[in-house]
């Protein structure tokens, strides 16, 4: 089988030929993998701007067919369509059982492989694919679990309050989508108008703006302030930028991973005068299974491929597939193994 690993020496990635990998434990499944996703962040992650461990054992979302279980799987069965979660943690760890297995002290596991055209995972990690929902589709969960994640934490998000979205990279895309989904009109955007072009498209009617545009408004303008800043960008100068357009009591939430040397200014008077929250989500394998929902819920009218900017490519196109994503000319890509 192929896969495409990143071999340790080089940094680089490499397509190469291997056996099937085998069922070593009575709790394993065998996995065709259909669709393996990849996102931007993966490329930070090569160019080194993570620590070793997660540069070589990082994974994406997958999804696929059973092949084959381990005499001790129950509930799930060949045939079955499944998609691949977060790991559940050691289930042991002060993290663990507060519920934060993200945070697992033991951290990830490497038992999934990277992009691979079979792959072993333990049967706690799978989750059935609902028949009207793709295989490609399912790929959105692990950012759609993210974001479900993120409005639990930050409280109750009533339509009607003042949501600004910064990024209109794919995670913006998806939370302009679900959204508007949900019901919320008083939403605004911000990117540079080559990346607000895809939004446009889906006729949210939201508010679409440059950096520099938002930060002309008077900051007596009630089109000025926020309730809830979902921060996609990874970007430290948009993260301070927009502190100033939190209303009182607003949150900013970080949903993209920054360069672990960035770093941007706050004012801790205005964060206590003002009572901002400032927080960060991660994924949570105990969203995973409301993210599947939620994709059930929205379908193609809200999660098409093409309108959110997902290209899929071969697993052997892949430097055509990186070069794409560097060029910006795609907001992410999706390696088929069919
Ligand atoms: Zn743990």
């Amino acid at each position: 089988m192929q896969s495409l690993t990143v071999i340790p020496e080089t940094k680089k990635f490499e397509l190469v030929d291997g056996p099937v990998p085998k069922i070593t434990r009575p709790d394993q499944v065998l996995i065709k993998v259909a669709y393996a996703g990849f996102y931007e962040s993966g490329l930070h992650l090569l160019e080194g701007n993570a620590d070793s461990e997660r540069l070589f054992h990082f994974r994406h979302e997958l999804s696929g067919t059973i092949m084959d279980i381990g005499n001790e799987v129950k509930h799930f069965k060949k045939g079955d369509r499944v998609t691949v979660g977060p790991n559940a943690g050691c289930g042991s760890c002060l993290f663990c059982r507060s519920g934060r297995p993200y945070s697992c002290l033991l951290g990830s596991d490497s038992t999934i492989g990277t992009w691979a055209s079979f792959v072993v995972v333990p049967v706690t990690r799978i989750y059935k694919v609902p028949d009207n929902v793709t295989l490609q589709q399912v790929l959105l969960t692990k950012p759609l679990s993210q974001l479900i994640n993120a409005l639990q934490i930050a409280g109750p998000i009533t339509v009607g309050m003042k949501i600004l979205i910064t990024g209109a990279g794919i995670l913006g895309s998806l939370w302009a989508q679900v959204l508007y989904h949900q019901g919320h009109r008083q939403v605004t955007v911000i990117d540079n108008h080559n990346k607000l072009d895809s939004l446009k498209r889906n006729n949210t009617g939201f508010t679409l703006t440059t950096r520099d545009e938002l930060k002309k408004r008077e900051k007596t303008s009630s089109s000025y302030y926020f309730d809830l800043v979902v921060e996609t960008s990874g970007d430290p100068s948009v993260m301070e930028q927009v502190m100033s357009h939190l209303q009182k009591g607003g949150k900013l939430c970080c949903c993209q991973m920054a360069s672990p040397n960035a770093e941007f200014s706050v004012y801790p008077f205005e964060v206590f005068m003002r009572e901002l929250k400032i927080f960060s989500v991660n994924e949570n394998c105990f969203s995973f299974q409301a993210g599947i929902r939620l994709i059930e819920a929205m379908g193609n009218r809200y999660l098409d491929y093409e309108s959110l900017g997902i290209k899929i490519f071969p697993l052997e196109g892949y430097r055509e597939a990186v070069e794409a994503i560097k060029s910006g000319s795609v907001e992410k890509v999706v390696f088929s193994m069919e």
